[in-house]
């Protein structure tokens, strides 16, 4: 026979305004099987956690029920503080009659009815709870990092510097991502290369990260301390190995007409080429596509010039398997693409800007380009079009961003930041422009920021007219820019040399293909999904795989650098013990009744299911099961409800726990 204790919490007033607890720990004195009763004030204090054990060895309880906050409250405290007296954790529930009563209700009648409904419930299951053990799964202590921008190096430095080792995986030919792109930064103006750098360099170095440019991530498999990753590293037909960076290879190349993908198609790079003269591993790659030793096998002026000989033509890509513990997805974003809907085929773009057909309608990492000294104009403000000093730049907010008619329906965060600091470093740099910005609200909440760009509008004379551009249009050698400044009600038309669009920031176009790999959910925008929007922020639900930057959501680089150490803290939490401990809330197959329908195997959202094969003594397969992969399983009882065969149960929520509860509501 079950001896059941119940405990009821007051949680100060929290509870107990609402529901009369001593009503309800009386009336749970007489439930069948419970031999102990009682309330207290605070039940997750040390007194309160001593009544519990008390209680425990005064009446020899084989399960208790305590009626209090949520379980994701104070759930381990009490099954800690019942396994000190010595009863089995998982003997012990939460009956939340804080959140799920007190809280929602105001009758006090009603709510102490119901409060004691809930405890009702769970002393029901807990008299069917059998003892379960934690399930311990080995951890390789070993993390990925996928992408290397700022986000990615960071997330890689913090792990490495925590003594693990860390593989950084970067699809461009170097780590750096868009910041390595940037002029300056905002609120500060540092220079963005002048303080990547030297991450870049130390990501690289770090006795504890290997890194793998010019690569991806090919296939992932297993679960939480136990991935098993194929890395795809792209032929570059250089070898790592043997070439020294001299770049003379670079310097002879006759193809030298490509549009740079760094500098946004606004300069050309060779057909062998490093990103830029920073690039982080320093080694060249040929593209194939331009390179006229693939096209028409002649040329090779690269390979005669190379002193070390480390041109490769028959190299191919190559998949490397790592084993890893747990991964950090750091891959970054992209810039709407006005002129090729990128996100969403209903979008409709913002042909009337006429970006991509106007050379100087440009955005604003191209604007970064220019500025930059590393730049195709070597930081000096060009349009594109005629190499001319813009005398007069407009920049449009928005572009995209909170326009779910034409765009996107968020607010994309740094661009009221960035088109400030674009006005300060024009004004820096030509002195009589005149910089004017259309914008909507500015939202330009952080430290310093709103200083920022009342700076740029004080100091430094931006002119920020709140409106809406609705036409730009070629007029000679000027655009002319038609819109509203909705604060006076007039219609105006401006006289630019350049335009800058602030457009939005985008998912990277080609995440879904590896959230799909990895697991891991993404929103109506391909963003992907944190596991709790404010208590789980930098996990996924796919247990061992975090996030970091804007592969996320929008941020900017304090924020970005932020979650990726964060996330860096949660792969070090999960390294600092041999083995993964986890609740043992997972499905079990009852192998004698399992007819390997598969239905399971398809509807596990968390492929944690497979068949396993059953052989008798002389090794021959006689049946075939299905079979759960404990580390992989999250215990959500998808497979339990499609197993027509009742042949899947879950641990501690079983069919005959769940039951119970049900009709305890008609006792
Ligand atoms: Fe409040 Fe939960 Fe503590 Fe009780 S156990 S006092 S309900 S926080
Ligand atoms: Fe490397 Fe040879 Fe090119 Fe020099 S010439 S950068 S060693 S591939
Ligand atoms: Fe350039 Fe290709 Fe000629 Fe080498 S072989 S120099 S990469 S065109
Ligand atoms: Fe076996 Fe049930 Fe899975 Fe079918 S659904 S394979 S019967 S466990
Ligand atoms: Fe998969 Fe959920 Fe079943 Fe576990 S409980 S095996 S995660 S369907």
């Amino acid at each position: 026979m079950s001896r059941i204790g119940v405990f009821v919490c007051h949680c100060g007033e929290n509870i107990g305004r609402t529901v009369d607890c001593v009503t309800v720990a009386k009336k749970a004195a007489s439930l069948r099987d419970v031999v102990f009763s009682t309330e207290y004030k605070y039940l997750c204090s040390d007194p309160g956690q001593t009544i519990i054990k008390d209680a425990i060895k005064n009446y020899n309880l084989s399960g208790v029920v305590i009626g209090s906050c949520s379980p994701l409250m104070h759930e381990k405290t009490f099954r800690r503080a019942v396994e000190s007296a010595e009863m089995n954790p998982f003997l012990c529930e939460i009956a939340n009659i804080r959140e799920h009563c007190s809280w929602v209700h105001e009758d006090k009648e009603q709510a102490t009815e119901k409060a004691l409904d809930l405890i009702r419930i769970m002393v029901e299951k807990v008299k069917r709870n059998l003892p379960l053990a934690p399930i311990r799964i080995p951890v390789t202590k070993r993390a990925l990092v996928i992408g290397g921008g700022v986000a990615g190096i960071q997330a890689a430095l913090d792990i490495a510097d925590g003594g693990q080792e860390v593989i950084l995986v970067e699809k461009s030919p170097s780590i750096g991502g868009h910041m390595a792109q940037l002029s300056e930064t905002f609120p500060t103006l540092d220079c963005s290369q002048c303080i990547l750098t030297p991450k870049m360099v130390s990501a690289n170095t770090h006795k504890n990260i290997k890194v793998y440019a010019y690569s991806e991530v090919e296939s992932v498999s297993g679960y939480i301390g136990n991935f098993e990753v194929t890395i795809k590293r792209k032929a570059s037909y250089v070898d790592n190995s043997v070439c020294t960076g001299c770049g003379i290879c670079q310097e002879k190349c006759p193809i030298k007409k490509i549009p740079s993908e760094f500098n946004t198609g606004l300069g050309t790079r060779k057909a062998i080429y490093v990103p830029f003269p920073q690039a982080v591993p320093n080694k060249p790659v040929i593209d194939a596509e331009y390179c006229t030793h693939f096209k028409t096998g002649k040329c090779g002026l690269c390979e005669k010039m190379c002193g070390p000989k480390a041109i490769r033509w028959d190299q191919t890509d190559q998949f490397i398997k790592e084993e890893i513990g747990a991964i950090v997805v750091a891959t970054g974003y992209d810039l709407y693409k006005i002129d090729k809907k990128p996100v969403d085929s209903e979008i409709k773009g913002y042909g009337e800007y006429g970006y991509g057909k106007y050379p100087d309608v440009i955005d604003g990492l191209q604007f970064e380009r220019i500025l930059s000294a590393s730049g195709p104009t070597f930081g000096e403000v060009k349009r594109p079009s005629d190499g001319k000093v813009p005398e007069t730049v407009v920049f449009i907010q928005c572009v995209g961003s909170r326009d779910e008619a034409k765009g996107v329906s968020y607010c994309s965060k740094i661009c009221c930041m960035y088109t400030a600091k674009h006005t300060m470093l024009y004004k820096h740099k030509v002195h009589n422009g005149k910089a004017i910005v259309f914008y909507m609200d500015i939202r330009s909440g952080g430290k310093n920021y709103d200083e920022f760009v009342r700076r740029a509008i004080e100091e430094d004379g931006a002119i920020y007219l709140r409106g809406r551009v609705s036409k730009i249009s070629q007029q000679g050698d000027k655009l002319l820019v038609k819109g509203a400044d909705t604060l006076s009600g007039a219609q105006v038309e401006i006289e630019a040399d350049l335009v800058v669009l602030a457009t939005a920031v985008a998912a990277q176009p080609d995440i879904v293909p590896l959230a799909q790999k990895l697991g891991v959910g993404y929103d109506k925008y391909k963003f992907l999904s944190e596991a709790h929007p404010k208590l789980r922020p930098v996990e996924t639900n796919s247990a061992g795989i975090y996030l970091a930057g804007a592969c996320q959501a929008p941020k900017d680089i304090p924020e970005a650098v932020a979650q990726a150490s964060a996330a860096a803290s949660k792969v070090l939490g999960l390294f600092s013990s041999f083995d993964l401990e986890r609740e043992p809330y997972v499905a079990r197959v009852n192998e004698s009744t399992c007819v390997d329908c598969e239905f399971c195997i398809t509807a596990c959202p968390y492929a944690a299911i497979a068949r396993k094969e059953i052989k008798n003594r002389a090794g021959q397969v006689i049946r075939i099961v299905a079979n759960v992969n404990e580390g992989k399983c999250q215990g959500c009882g998808t497979c339990v409800s499609i197993c027509r065969s009742k042949s899947l149960d879950l641990a501690g929520f079983t069919d005959q726990q769940v039951y119970a509860e049900i009709n305890a509501l008609f006792i």
